[in-house]
């Protein structure tokens, strides 16, 4: 009997002992503040979908009238098969509300890291790296080949520290790169302290935006906007798959990266486009976003009451400043059992353990959302303080 596969039964065994085994939940209904979720009505504390787009009727139209129009796919990679205007169209439009001179499209934030790193750096490079950066960052980077210097967690001054020791070493050029809005925590780069780094470096500054476009800054302009850093970071990556509703990613930045990308970066050269529908639903959105704060300033109310509450309540929300609320548990088996008890409360909250995040520090993840109303939150609050009570996390 062949034993080659044998590897693979050992290691999902380990996963699962060590409570680190991912179960994927089914879903049966759109996106919102509710879902049917294997069967049953859950209130949704998963979804990145920040502003409650992923199911908003004029997207949907959006797409629908594109898809008249154009049909549904681009049929091969822009530069074999022509690009739709559409796709023009979206960058123009992105490039405009992130205030930048432009833009170009990719099919995820995860590709749009992975095409933008290693058309910067090479192996003769640096990249210096927040710590906690996202693995598509990580993945990216090595893709890159350059050496990845990692610094401590939002740290400036530990940026500084090895900026200083690689030019001991000496290298060909430098690429930082920080995550804006740390997903598993919460919490926002110190962006104008690391700019300043990059600037008396002159070295190239990235910043990946996922988790504040949509978010921060003015009506969700993002990281930048937020700190008004405009015209000082090189290059924005960002994803249409959580604030925005949608599915695709963005880099944003000057026009030489951005056609310097679209010569060299390789899932622009050798992965096709995004979807017309996709396209167009993004449109939507941005005309949703220019026109109104709304839901971007309902977000905010959400994310602050249910933080203020839940603390009330004597849970660890960790460093948190944004929406990402996380619930810091300890033990992966403790954050899985309090995930599962939540569900059986009528709420879906996952657990992220490790390699996620680091061992001790599982945790339930809430993502808030402008579309929970007020007794969606305390619906959950009151699940969490019941559950929190039961597994002795909270008195
Ligand atoms: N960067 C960060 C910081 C993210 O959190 C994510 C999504 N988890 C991505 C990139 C990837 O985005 P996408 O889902 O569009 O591939």
């Amino acid at each position: 009997m062949s034993t080659k596969t044998q590897w693979i039964d050992d290691e999902l065994h380990s996963l699962k002992e060590q409570g680190l085994y991912n179960t994927v939940r089914t879903l049966d209904s759109p996106q919102g503040a509710w879902l049917v979720v294997d069967g049953r009505k859950a209130l949704n504390f998963c979804s990145n979908n920040y502003l409650g787009l992923a199911n908003h009727p004029r997207l949907a139209q959006a797409a629908n009238d594109a898809i008249a129009k154009y049909g549904i796919g681009p049929a091969a990679v822009r530069t074999i098969a022509g690009t739709m205007s559409l796709h023009v169209e979206l960058e123009r439009r992105l490039a405009a509300f992130k205030g930048v001179p432009s833009a170009i499209s990719f099919q995820s934030g995860f590709t749009a890291n992975l095409a933008t790193i290693p058309a910067l750096v090479g192996k003769d490079d640096v990249i210096f790296s927040d710590e906690l950066n996202h693995a598509s960052i990580i993945d990216g980077s090595r893709l890159a080949g350059a050496k990845i210097v990692r610094y401590a967690h939002c740290d400036a001054n530990n940026l500084r520290e090895v900026i200083a020791n690689e030019r001991k070493i000496g290298f060909r050029r430098a690429l930082i790169i920080t995550d804006g809005v740390f997903s598993m925590d919460g919490d926002v780069a110190p962006l104008p302290e690391i700019y300043a780094v990059a600037r008396e470096n002159d070295y190239l500054l990235m910043v990946d935006d996922a988790h504040g476009e949509g978010v921060l800054g003015r009506g969700g302009r993002g990281i930048v906007d937020h700190f008004d850093l405009h015209g000082q970071v090189d290059v924005e990556i960002g994803t249409l798959s959580k604030a925005f509703g949608v599915v695709g990613g963005c880099v944003a930045g000057n026009e030489k990266i951005v056609e310097w990308l679209r010569q060299r970066g390789r899932p622009f050269l050798f992965s096709s486009a995004m979807t017309v529908p996709d396209v167009a639903a993004c449109l939507a959105a941005l005309d949703l976003l220019e026109a109104s704060t709304e839901l971007v300033d309902r977000l905010w109310e959400n994310a602050r009451y249910f933080k203020a509450e839940m603390k009330r309540l004597g849970f660890d929300t960790g460093l948190s400043t944004t929406p990402i609320t996380p619930i810091i548990l300890g033990e992966a088996p403790l954050a899985q059992q309090f995930s599962r008890r939540l569900f059986d409360e009528g709420v879906f909250a996952m657990a992220i353990g490790f390699p996620t995040v680091p061992k001790g520090k599982a945790r339930i993840r809430v993502m808030i959302s402008a579309a929970h109303a007020r007794d969606d939150l305390d619906r959950g609050l009151e699940a969490f303080a019941k559950v929190g009570k039961e597994l002795s996390v909270i008195r």
